[in-house]
């Protein structure tokens, strides 16, 4: 009888195994080869040379609305202008809202909807107290040492020359492009991007324009620094979080504090608070389960099994991300408690406390949603929770990991970075690309730069900086992309080019 039990119970676990070792093989899909090209003849100390030069144009905002100063922007466009003669004789060039810029290049086929690539022009400040500690100084734009140096060759200047500069090669070849292409360069994405690429969405709803495909910046190629990869792996933005800043507050009987209340506001707020934290909203799977299917077998085979075999490990690996703070983020929506307020004096109970809860919302995750589930773990209707004003938005509507756009631009990526897996995710944090969301569904987030960990901590740091091999390989990226989403397919060459 008991040699029958194990027998069965050896069986299951036998059946399993083979199953769980299917479903891991199955896991990753074929990537298949990727077609050979001529990559783009270049010069990189050149292009090395015009992103310096861009650099030596300090538009940073002059305070925190974004407000530009015109000089800096006066003298980016003129060096732009000055630097790809071509772009400027043959594409068509707005100036929206002051100093965004949209350029046209018109396809032969204009019944297509056409496709954008974005950067923004705006670099956020260089801080005063660290002057002393930048190896050479944020805006003189110094090539040296394989680098270029100084504010914006990561975010985003490097993308801006890189659109421009592969252009203007294209033009020189005489390549027109079936589909046409706009470049959307905004002013003040670092301040939300509300009087540059908001207006220029804006516009383009106006004039009924619908886009196929949108690329700016976001993600890119990592290497041994995300997702615990061993190799580089691309990684493409197709969502971004939301945004929800409440006011959390509690109005009490105000007093004397030798006489108290057996509750006080200070003490509902602080058992509210509390609870927000010790409950946070539930994990979801969905959002990282795609990534890891394209990063496929480049993924610790742990990592591979689980997520193939989340029905198995799902309970398991959901607990081991939450103890990761940038994982735990991209499967949830995260709880922030960030400002407390209440009471002024040692000896006076105060009639009302507040605070500040700022939650990021994970696609699928609606703010009424969370909303909803805040009140319920508060459970206490002496508790009002509330929206800030002008403090909110939505997720952004998750783009596909499929169809022609992002075919296309996954095939540029393998083609130009030497065959990476090339993978969806969701960025934690905004881009412009929030603006385009009412005309176009294929928004991608992908800065084309292989990044290993030295480059952690300089976007927004000090040194910030790029090699001079990096900034060409992102040339080549856009002349390439360029040409294959310029194509009527947007998966491969112009017929005619
Ligand atoms: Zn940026």
């Amino acid at each position: 009888m008991l040699v029958d039990v194990l027998r069965i119970v050896l069986a299951i676990l036998a059946v399993t195994t083979v199953y769980v070792v299917v479903r891991t093989i199955l896991f990753e899909r074929g990537r298949g080869d990727v077609p050979r090209f001529e990559p783009l003849r270049l010069d990189p100390n050149q292009v090395a040379e015009h992103l310096a030069a861009a650099v030596r144009c300090p538009t940073v905002p002059k305070d925190d609305k974004g407000t530009p100063d015109p000089e800096a922007f006066r003298r980016l466009h003129q060096m732009l202008a000055e630097t790809y003669p071509l772009v400027h004789q043959q594409l068509k060039r707005e100036v929206v809202n002051g100093w965004s810029l949209l350029y046209t290049w018109e396809g032969t086929q204009p019944e297509l909807e056409p496709v954008m690539l974005m950067a923004h022009q705006d670099v956020v400040a260089a801080e005063p107290s660290t002057l002393d500690q930048w190896t050479h100084p944020p805006f003189e734009g110094h090539v040296v040492d394989g680098f270029i140096w100084g504010r914006g060759t990561l975010d985003i200047k490097n993308q801006l020359i890189g659109i421009l500069e592969a252009a203007e090669a294209l033009l020189q070849q005489g390549f027109q492009p079936e589909r046409t292409i706009l470049f959307g360069l905004g002013h003040d994405e670092e301040t939300g991007g509300v009087n540059g690429c908001k207006v220029l969405g804006r516009l383009l709803q106006e004039r009924g324009i619908r886009l196929a495909g949108i690329v700016d910046e976001g993600g890119g190629i990592f290497e041994g620094v995300a997702a615990g990869a061993r190799g580089p792996v691309a990684l493409v933005g197709v969502s971004e979080k939301g945004y929800l800043t409440t006011e959390v507050s509690v109005t009490g009987q105000p007093g004397h504090s030798s006489t108290p209340p057996p509750q006080t506001a200070i003490g509902i707020l602080a058992r509210a608070l509390a609870r927000l934290e010790a409950h946070p909203m539930p994990t979801h799977l969905r959002r990282l389960r795609p990534m890891y299917h394209g990063i496929g077998r480049a993924a610790p085979l742990p990592i591979q099994i689980a997520f193939a075999n989340v029905w198995l490990f799902g309970p398991l690996l959901k607990r081991w991300l939450t103890r990761i703070p940038e994982m735990n983020a991209s499967i949830r929506t995260t709880t922030a408690l960030t400002i407390i307020q209440g009471g002024i004096e040692d000896n006076t109970i105060p009639a009302e406390a507040r605070a500040t809860v700022n939650f990021r919302l994970l696609p699928g995750d609606s703010i009424a949603k969370v909303l909803e589930y805040a009140r319920r773990v508060i459970g206490d209707d002496r508790v009002k929770i509330q929206p800030v004003e002008g403090k909110f938005n939505e997720a952004l509507p998750v783009s596909p990991a499929s169809g022609p756009a992002y075919r296309g631009l996954s095939g540029v990526i393998r083609q130009v970075f030497d065959d990476p897996p090339v993978a969806p995710f969701v960025m934690l944090g905004g881009t412009d690309c929030q603006h385009f969301v009412p005309v176009c569904q294929a928004i991608y987030r992908f800065t084309a730069l292989v990044m290993d960990k030295s480059f952690m901590g300089l976007e927004h740091g000090i040194d910030e900086r790029i090699p001079v091999e990096g900034m060409a390989n992102m040339v080549k990226f856009y002349a390439r992309l360029l040409r294959v989403w310029g194509s009527a397919a947007m998966t491969g060459e112009p017929a005619g080019g």
